[in-house]
């Protein structure tokens, strides 16, 4: 007798585990959805987001990055490499501009470091590849056409400028400019 009892108990709990389960899915059917499918819905990401790298543009549509070697010694895994050169109106740029994606770690300190604001990391984070080598981007993929985080902003507009009526190094106390073509020793 109490062998039919133990059974019917274990069939009654068993029914019963089986009831909830399909009610609990009843539930969650008619719930709001929480899961983002993706790629299909994109969430907009903060911009202060840390992913794929841009060489950036001033106002005036100029190259910003004046090849200073700033960003690539900041760097704590050597993924940035340029060479300098020297353009015909004097200001310096990048011959070419060089980035391996496939060691960056998108700390943020190329940015940090970058006295023109030229580079910059973007919120742009889908752009996987099958082949490694594909993650070494040149100075032409990197250059984007506006100003990024920053489009009002011209380095050679805000620094090493007089102000005011006083040219440089006319104030009290200033020293004359240096010309740094024979500041050599
Ligand atoms: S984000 Fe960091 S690791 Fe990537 S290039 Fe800039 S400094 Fe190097
Ligand atoms: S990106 Fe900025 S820090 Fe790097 S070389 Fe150009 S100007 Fe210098």
């Amino acid at each position: 007798m109490s062998d039919i009892i133990a059974a019917a108990r274990g069939f009654f709990r068993g029914a019963k585990g089986i009831a909830d389960a399909y009610l609990m899915v009843l539930r969650h059917l008619f719930r709001k959805q929480l899961t983002e499918p993706y790629p299909e819905f994109k969430r907009e990401l903060p911009e202060r987001t840390r992913a794929r790298i841009v060489l950036t543009r001033t106002p005036d549509g100029d190259e910003r990055c004046v090849a200073c070697y700033l960003c690539s010694g900041a760097c704590p895994v050597n993924c940035i490499s340029m060479q300098s050169e020297e353009r015909e109106d004097g200001r310096r740029h990048a011959a070419w501009f060089r980035i391996n994606f496939a060691r960056c770690i998108y700390c943020g300190l190329c940015e940090e470091a970058c006295p023109t604001l030229a580079i910059q990391l973007t919120p742009d984070f889908a752009f996987a590849k099958d082949d490694i080598m594909k993650f070494v981007y040149e100075k032409e993929d990197l250059l984007i056409e506006g100003g990024g985080k920053h489009p009002d902003y011209d380095f050679y507009k805000h620094c090493g400028v007089a102000f005011g009526k006083a040219g440089k190094g006319e104030r009290p106390g200033e020293r004359p400019p240096v010309d740094v073509k024979n500041n050599l020793p």
